[in-house]
């Protein structure tokens, strides 16, 4: 295994009851990742969990827009916004953590996606590609150099979350068992990854750690 280093990080996104079988928004076999994860969490000395964690005003929410269904885009404030059922509304239980996952190691919650008028996919900024989380300095602060990121969604906030990483300097490595995605538009968690592979991310499993 691994050996626990203080140079890397394990980033978990959004593994959420909403983003779980059962939840608002699930991701198929979202759940299957709970165990994955736990059994590498004893690798990292430092682990970090984003939690999406909406106002219910959010404007990503199809039912906050008159007459727009969930998966419908429109453009607010000039950017695309997809549209999504009512998902990890801030204090409701679909935005706890599944209930399976192992919170006890975790070092840093990473709450996004608060401001009622902007979206976040990003563990690192805002749908508005400016508005930072803080997370870039935490780490930086830290002397976080290595970054395996897993969690939900693949094609989403996996993918926004990784490619920002590498655009801020950080070595990523998506540990690809320990992720599911939604698959809107079909075939976007393959082209995801590729993506990613391409932009320098490092494509693992956890059998590889
Ligand atoms: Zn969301």
């Amino acid at each position: 295994m691994l050996k626990k280093t203080t140079s890397s990080a394990l980033l978990i996104i959004d593994v959420q009851n909403d983003f779980c079988p059962g939840g608002s928004l699930a991701v198929a076999e979202g759940d299957k990742i709970v165990p994955v994860i736990n059994g590498f969490m004893p690798a990292f000395r430092f682990i970090i969990a984003t939690q999406d964690w909406h106002p219910r005003a959010h404007v990503s929410f199809a039912s906050n827009h008159k007459g727009k269904k969930p998966l419908e885009v429109i453009t607010h404030q000039g950017r695309e916004q997809v549209l999504w059922p009512d998902h990890c509304v801030q204090g409701t239980k679909g935005a706890d953590f599944h209930q399976g996952l192992d919170t006890r190691p975790l070092y840093l919650i990473v709450r996004k996606g608060t401001d009622p008028g902007l979206d976040s996919y990003s563990a690192f900024f805002e749908n508005d590609k400016k508005t930072k989380t803080g997370l870039a300095g935490f780490l930086k602060d830290l002397s976080i150099t290595n970054l395996y990121i897993c969690g939900l969604a693949t094609d989403y906030c996996v993918f926004a979350s990784a490619q920002d990483a590498l655009g801020l300097g950080f070595e990523v490595m998506v540990l690809e068992d320990a992720c599911r995605g939604v698959d809107f538009p079909q075939g976007s968690v393959v082209q995801a990854l590729a993506s990613l592979k391409k932009q320098g991310a490092k494509i693992l499993t956890s059998q590889d750690l």
